[in-house]
């Protein structure tokens, strides 16, 4: 087999992958970002298996075995809830395979009596630091987001000097975006560490594309990188957490909540946690159907850390053929809530919080919010009066124009269609 083969097959797998990242920048063409993206993986460990200094498949099969085993069934038995830990977890691998080949290529060098040069020593340490680094954090997380380990950071005295990373609470998306940045940047030093261009460039893309993503999460949160990163944010939340108001809300029925939306001339749908959790976004996808029918203009309103992870709300959308036109980002759509008639509210909670804007206290303020409180009727559906993830207490629940729809979200919204189906038919 000929150099150029494999070196053709890298290329192509470069190409592969920038253009993987530039498509899944958008919706529209995320599917074939995707596509692209698997591709150049697989180009890219083809080519690999070519190289003249593979001699014996033996290994590589018996490790091609385990780890299949291992990642098909994480892949496939996963609820889409879960996959903020599976991502945290598959950095968590690559980050570990990154800092064992460093590990292996050290003591290579060391039994076959090589001199390591100075620029291959620096490339293997921070292969092997970022590697490792990148592990423990990443299996912490797991721990975090599955709740095996308490969510909020765990301090101590002097700990920012033993411990780099001590992140909780509602910084956890910013944790993960960092995550993947590092595991990248791993996987760049292993690239000049093994002479591989290939590494260098993924790794590289990798590294940058989680770094861009992990300042647009802080810049979403009001927050400085440097205080993301030493400030142990969240800690506070553990103290008030479950601290719930006694004073009066006025809740509603499904009946009551279709009567005012089949009447609304604008409606904006601000998803959150809870319609990922109930899976909602099928009915919700019949109820925007039957009020665009009736003639009301229905929008999504988007907010950067809804859910669990980056991007969480526009994939349930999308997976319910909700159309993209219908979905605006924050910044788009918060002028557009003084003039809308309903904002529905679908297990959405900190992302909708007004006291993020005045309350000094709370773990959540300079946060931007949505700005439902500005609708005419607030709806909001949720099971019960618990905070969210913040674990504070929400002003917006007990203001006049807002409406509590005390139920799971998925029944609650079928319930509402039923009842707008019913008034269609008469
Ligand atoms: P949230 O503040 O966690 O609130 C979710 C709400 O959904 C809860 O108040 C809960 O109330 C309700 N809920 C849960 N199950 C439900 C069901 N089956 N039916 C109806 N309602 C249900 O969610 P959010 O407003 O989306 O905010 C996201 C939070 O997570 C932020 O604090 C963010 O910083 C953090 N975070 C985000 C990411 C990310 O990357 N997006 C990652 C990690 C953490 P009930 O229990 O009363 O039903």
């Amino acid at each position: 087999m000929t150099d150029a083969v494999w070196q053709s097959a890298y290329i192509i797998a470069a190409l592969a992958i920038i253009l993987s990242i530039k498509w899944l920048s958008s919706p529209v063409t995320a599917r074939r970002g995707v596509l692209a993206g698997q591709i150049g993986m697989l180009l890219a460990v083809v080519g690999t298996l070519l190289r003249h200094e593979v001699v014996n498949y033996q290994w590589i099969l018996i490790s091609f075995f385990i780890g299949a085993a291992i990642g098909a069934p994480l892949a496939y038995l996963m609820p889409m809830t879960a996959v903020p830990q599976l991502t945290a977890l598959s950095h968590a691998f690559g980050a570990l395979a990154a800092a064992l080949v460093g590990t292996a290529e050290y003591y290579r060098y060391i039994a076959a009596g090589q001199p390591i040069t100075g620029f291959t020593m620096v490339a293997l340490v921070i292969e092997t630091v970022l590697g490792y680094l990148t592990f423990t954090a990443s299996v912490m997380a797991f721990g975090k987001l599955q709740e095996i380990v308490p969510t909020r950071p765990i301090t101590y005295l002097g700990q920012n000097f033993v411990n780099l990373i001590p992140i909780g609470g509602g910084d956890m998306p910013t944790v993960i975006a960092l995550l993947n940045s590092f595991a990248g940047a791993a996987c760049a030093a292993m690239g000049f560490a093994l002479g591989n261009r290939l590494l260098i460039v993924a790794g590289a893309i990798n590294a940058s594309s989680g770094f861009i993503l992990s300042v647009i999460m802080c810049n979403a949160m009001n927050r400085s990188f440097t205080n993301v990163l030493f400030g142990a944010f969240g800690q506070a939340q553990a103290g008030v957490a479950a601290q719930t108001s006694t004073k009066p809300v006025r809740s509603a029925t499904a009946e009551d909540a279709a009567s005012i939306m089949g009447g609304a001339r604008k409606v904006i749908v601000v998803p959150g946690y809870g319609m990922a959790v109930a899976q909602a976004q099928h009915k919700l996808r019949e109820l925007t159907d039957l009020l665009t029918k009736r003639g009301v203009e229905v929008h999504f309103a988007i907010h950067p850390v809804a859910g669990r992870m980056p991007g969480h709300m526009n994939v349930l959308l999308a997976e319910a053929n909700i159309p993209y036109d219908r979905l605006h980002e924050m910044d788009d759509i918060n002028s557009d809530f003084a003039e809308a008639d309903v904002a529905l509210v679908i297990g959405a909670n900190d992302v909708v919080n007004p006291g993020a804007r005045h309350d000094k206290t709370s773990p959540i303020y300079g946060m931007p919010i949505l700005d439902v409180d500005k609708a005419h009727t607030v709806m909001v559906i949720k099971r019960s009066m618990n905070p969210g993830f913040a674990g504070i207490d929400n002003e917006l629940y007990y203001m006049d124009r807002t409406l509590m729809l005390f139920g799971d979200a998925k029944t609650f919204v079928a319930s509402i269609v039923k009842e707008l189906a019913a008034d269609g038919r008469q």
